[in-house]
């Protein structure tokens, strides 16, 4: 029998019509209880993290639980300011008349989460929701079921299935919730799904945010400090084993420096991995089978500079990087999202930027130069959702830059207040007085 979610979203919409989503301290209560709860789950919240990804408890803490309480900080620091009523101008044709936005909530939040960040890519987007006023159902994903399933206890332990419900499956699950009207649909995961995600949306009319993936470059301009860009692009791509959304996919170098960057990036794979990665005991391992023999696949192309070791029964893969590689070349047609690392190295400034526009927008884009003249013509002349100057991935972990891609690498944004706005419908007003 196939799943129905109709009970569910109905309960859901008749807590939402009590109004009590939309009291500020409620949230603000709800924030809380949130933060406790995952305090007191935090050692069972690690534990599955290392049993679903061999994610190191540090390395867990870190990216997944520390985010989503840094960014709660942040949110109970402003949620106040941002849910009042705000001021506007009014043309002067309408005399003596005010202008006014009222945040609203939209309503029920539909949140589908990926595998790679678990527990931070479900929770972000929910306390989102939460502190604009919205119920939520959460899908987490089906290949990290130790923890989708602490965080289903989590929820449902502390808050309603009325209000928020964390409800578990596969890609079936998603398919029969998507056919139940919610207000607003928040999706982290493939381009492919992203577009099954929309159209399902588009027959309610329902609005949506899409964080999706994509091929991230990193170019390495000649006048880049190269121990600084071998540490930083080392970090940001084989954290994970390259399992993060924005990880630089792949390396463009001007030729003049690749060499010597290659020997330092050798340099501080060793210094950050050990000797011989195989028995660091916190590598991150790769999810499943099928991305484990599609990542095997690539080992072969170009030339390996270091790595390529693999071992299927733990699915581990070595930090690799490839140089002599090809645009044509099988690992440069999608998004590799794993520990591989291709090398294309550039002469000219003008064509690398020519190959990437040509290609879908990337979600980041990451550049290492110390020459603004060559910061201002690659901002000025790619597409991307957002990126560093001289660093790899670290945009996203601020609360006053607004996360999301752009084209192919999906729509809207959240983190800080940029997750209030998504989740909230400015209702516009114009107040004019009585008519003489
Ligand atoms: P995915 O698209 O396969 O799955 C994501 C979610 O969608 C899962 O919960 C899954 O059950 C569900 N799903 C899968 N097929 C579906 C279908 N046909 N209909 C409805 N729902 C379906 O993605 P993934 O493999 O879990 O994650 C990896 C991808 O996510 C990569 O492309 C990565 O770049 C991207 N990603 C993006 C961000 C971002 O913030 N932009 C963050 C992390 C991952």
């Amino acid at each position: 029998m196939s799943e129905n979610y109709q009970g569910l979203v109905e309960r859901q919409r008749a807590f939402f019509r009590t109004g009590k989503t939309k009291d500020v301290e409620f949230r603000v209560e709800t924030l809380n209880k949130l933060v406790d709860a995952m305090k007191k789950y935090e050692n069972e919240i690690l534990a599955a993290l290392r049993k679903d990804l061999n994610k190191s408890e540090k390395e867990g803490y870190r990216t997944e639980i520390g985010f989503v309480l840094h960014e709660i900080k942040y949110i109970l620091d402003n949620v106040h300011t941002w849910a009042k009523p705000k001021e506007a101008q009014t043309p002067e044709v309408f005399g003596n008349a005010s202008s006014m936005l009222y945040p609203e909530p939209y309503g029920l939040a539909l949140i589908i989460a990926p595998w790679n960040y678990p527990f931070q890519l479900a929770v972000a987007p929910l306390i989102g929701a939460i502190c604009a006023g919205n119920c939520a159902v959460l899908k987490p994903s089906e290949f990290t079921p130790a923890t989708s399933g602490v965080l289903a206890k989590m929820v449902q332990e502390n808050f309603p299935e009325e209000y928020i419900a964390v409800v578990e499956g596969e890609a079936e699950t998603s398919t029969a919730l998507l056919k139940e009207k919610f207000d607003y649909i928040f999706f982290t995961g493939s381009t492919g799904v992203g577009k099954i995600i929309m159209s399902a949306a588009a027959k309610h009319l329902t609005p949506v945010t899409l964080e999706l993936g994509g091929k991230s470059p990193c170019i390495v301009h000649e006048d880049a400090d190269l121990d600084t860009a071998a540490q930083r692009i080392t970090k940001g791509k084989f954290s994970n084993a390259g399992q993060t959304c924005v990880a630089p996919d792949y390396l463009l170098i001007h030729k003049s420096v690749k060499e010597e960057f290659l020997e330092k990036m050798k340099g501080q794979i060793k210094e950050m991995f050990g000797e011989d990665v195989s028995k660091n005991p916190d590598f991150t391992h790769i999810i499943n089978d099928r991305h484990f023999n599609r990542l095997s696949a690539f080992l072969d192309n170009g030339t390996q500079v270091v790595g390529g070791d693999t071992e299927e029964d733990r699915l581990f893969i070595a930090p690799t990087v490839l140089d002599d590689i090809k645009w044509e070349d099988p690992v440069m047609q999608d998004e590799i999202f794993g520990p591989i690392l291709p090398v294309i190295e550039y002469d000219d400034l003008t064509e690398v930027i020519h190959k990437i526009v040509e290609r879908p927008k990337p979600l980041a884009l990451y550049l290492f130069t110390e020459d603004e003249e060559v910061e201002n013509t690659v901002l000025g002349n790619i597409s991307f959702g957002g990126g560093c100057i001289n660093d790899t991935i670290s945009h996203l972990a601020t609360p006053y830059l607004p996360f999301g891609g752009v084209g192919e690498s999906g729509m809207g944004s959240y983190h800080g207040q940029g997750s209030f706005d998504t989740f909230t419908h400015y209702k516009s007003i114009l107040k004019l007085n009585r008519a003489k």
